[in-house]
């Protein structure tokens, strides 16, 4: 039997992927789609056999379609009002919105334990990126340097990432210890060693013709390591967001990061 998966968001830049992603694996059927303002009363997809209602309203289209799964990429208080009507529905949720406050992810916890269904929450979903993490996170034990170069589009409205942060959080943890920042005796251009967080020092690029990437530089005596994941598509989250999917209906509690899917 497919997993009935509803798109939360389906109109949305990662929204759109995933439901066409889900259109495309055997294993799952689109039975729904959400999103605000739709125009129209069935999302687009003319290669598939079914219908797929579109509608703004989530918990008629929850209650009518029956999913086992909803996938929500949306923003962060349309997705707390979400988990509050999908889990006394027995409906497991896979989270990519980015923005939930630990008092909302604690909401969550305690919906998932009441209802007993799963959810996940992952910041990232991109396989490579978490898979850059755990690296950095391995080569941190044998390198006292380290420096994060982090570059995203212009138009993201923080610096440094949520990724590169938690990057050098995790690197710090796997050292047991801060890393060497070496100081610069004369810093002509102020800024110019970019932030320092537990001695790992985070350089944000921020320019038009860049998604997503980062670099993750390692110093030792006579050598370096250079590890980076460039995200070039949206495409990027789906093989992490599928694989999600296809976890959440085995759990009945909350795992938060896509680590603890893919076990690192
Ligand atoms: P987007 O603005 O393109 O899409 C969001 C969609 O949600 C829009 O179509 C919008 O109309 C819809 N929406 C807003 N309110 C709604 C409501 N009440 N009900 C239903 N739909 C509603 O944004 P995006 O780039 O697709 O990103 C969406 C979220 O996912 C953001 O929080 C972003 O930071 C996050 N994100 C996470 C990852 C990850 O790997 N976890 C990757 C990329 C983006």
């Amino acid at each position: 039997m497919p997993i009935r998966v509803v798109v939360n968001g389906a109109l949305g830049r990662v929204g759109q992927e995933v439901a066409r992603a889900v259109l495309a694996d055997p294993e799952l059927r689109l039975v729904g789609a959400v999103d605000l303002n739709v125009s129209q009363q069935y999302l687009p997809a003319p290669e598939y056999p079914d219908l797929i209602p579109l509608s703004s309203n989530f918990g008629a289209l929850v209650e009518r379609a029956r999913p086992d799964v909803v996938v929500d990429f949306t923003r962060a208080p349309v997705t707390v009002e979400a988990a509050r009507v999908a889990f006394p529905l027995k409906v497991r949720m896979v989270i990519g919105t980015t923005g939930l406050s630990p008092a909302d992810v604690e909401e969550i916890r305690g919906l998932c334990r009441q209802y007993q269904v799963g959810a996940v929450v992952a910041a990232n979903f991109s396989l490579g990126a978490v898979l850059l993490m755990h690296l950095a996170a391995t080569a941190s034990r044998f390198f006292a340097n380290a420096e994060i170069i982090e570059m995203h589009h212009d138009k993201k409205v923080d610096a440094p990432s949520g990724t590169a942060l938690a990057t050098a959080r995790m690197m710090a943890d796997a050292r047991g210890t801060r890393f060497v920042y070496p100081p610069t005796e004369k810093e002509v251009l102020a800024g110019v060693r970019g932030g320092e967080m537990d001695g790992v020092a985070i350089h944000s690029v921020r320019m038009p013709g860049i998604m997503a990437s980062q670099e993750v530089i390692f110093g030792g005596k006579g050598q370096t390591l250079v590890l980076r994941h460039d995200t070039l598509s949206r495409e990027a989250y789906v093989p992490g967001v599928v694989l999600a999917v296809k976890e959440v209906v085995q759990r009945r509690e909350l795992v938060v990061g896509l680590d603890k899917l893919m076990g690192l």
